[in-house]
C-alpha cells in the first residue's frame, strides 16, 4: 500500500493512488516539476521523458498561491517554514 506522499505533493492532480499504488492518471496534467519524486520516502518514482499532446496550462490557474506554497513546503522545496 502506497503512503500517498507523492499524490499529496503533486501540484496538478496528475497522480492518484490506484489499487494502493501511485499512478499517473493524466499525462496532460503532469508538469514534470518532480515534487512527487522529492516527496517519496522510498525513491520509487522516476521521471520519464515522453512526448505528450500538450500540457494542460489551465490546471495551474486553478491552484491558489496558498495551495502551491503548502505543497512546496510538503516536499521540502518551499524554503524555511
Ligand atoms: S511512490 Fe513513493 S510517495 Fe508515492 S505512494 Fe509509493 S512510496 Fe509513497
Amino acid at each position: 500500500m502506497g503512503c500517498g506522499n507523492c499524490v499529496r505533493a503533486c501540484l496538478t492532480g496528475a497522480l492518484q493512488l490506484v489499487g494502493g499504488k501511485a499512478k499517473l492518471v493524466d499525462e496532460e496534467l503532469c508538469d514534470g516539476f518532480g515534487s512527487c519524486i522529492a516527496a517519496c520516502p522510498h525513491d520509487a518514482i522516476r521521471l520519464e521523458l515522453r512526448r505528450v499532446k500538450r500540457f494542460n496550462w489551465e490546471v495551474l490557474r486553478r491552484i491558489s498561491f496558498n495551495e502551491l506554497m503548502a505543497k512546496l513546503r510538503f516536499t521540502g522545496a518551499g524554503g524555511m517554514s
